[in-house]
């Protein structure tokens, strides 16, 4: 397991009784375990060729941003809807209770356009799962998954298979 472990802070019955909920701003909130998340995540990208990273709001900016930064790539953000100004293409999905949407700016996704994804935690899948068919619509290849944490237990994987996935910690 990543050294960056260390750094998250899990606090029981957030935000509903039975969830352990995993911070990631206990990991921002020291340089060194903020250089080693980014790191590591960018690391889990490896050789593979891509044009760009999307990340998803919020917490995934945090973590895209400066991978795509290191690595000199484009960063193209997905947000919950209602809040980008150009023409977007959107998509709802379901959550525990109800839905959500979540969009991107039409004109940034050009076909043929190799993008990773990057979010901070995979749970279940689903905004993961929902973020892919997004981009995909508009003609985007999903090259690779990249997230700091993942929850095994909700077998969030099996929702992005056929999607390469790379996590820097599991738990089970
Ligand atoms: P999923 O769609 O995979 O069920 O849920 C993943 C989304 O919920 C991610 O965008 C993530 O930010 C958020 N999330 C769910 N549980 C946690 C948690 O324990 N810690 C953090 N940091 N985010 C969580």
């Amino acid at each position: 397991m990543s050294k960056v472990e260390e750094y998250i802070i899990s606090i029981p019955d957030y935000p509903k009784p039975g969830i352990i909920f995993r911070d990631i701003t206990s990991v921002l909130r020291d340089a060194d375990g903020l250089r080693l998340a980014v790191d590591e995540m960018t690391q889990c990208i490896g050789d593979t060729q891509f044009d760009a990273i999307v990340g998803l709001e919020s917490r995934g900016f945090l973590f895209g941003m400066p991978m795509a930064y290191n690595l000199h790539k484009a960063f193209i953000p997905v947000r919950k809807r209602g809040k980008l100004p150009r023409e977007t293409a959107h998509i709802s999905y379901d959550l525990e209770y109800g839905s959500a949407e979540i969009e991107v700016h039409k004109e940034d996704i050009t076909p043929g356009m190799r993008v990773v994804v990057v979010d901070d935690l995979i749970a279940t899948g689903g905004t993961l799962e929902a973020a892919i068919k997004l981009l995909e619509g508009l003609g985007a290849k999903v090259v690779k998954v990249v997230c700091l944490l993942e929850l095994k237990g909700l077998h969030g994987r099996d929702r992005l298979a056929g999607y390469p996935t790379e996590t820097v910690i599991a738990y089970e």
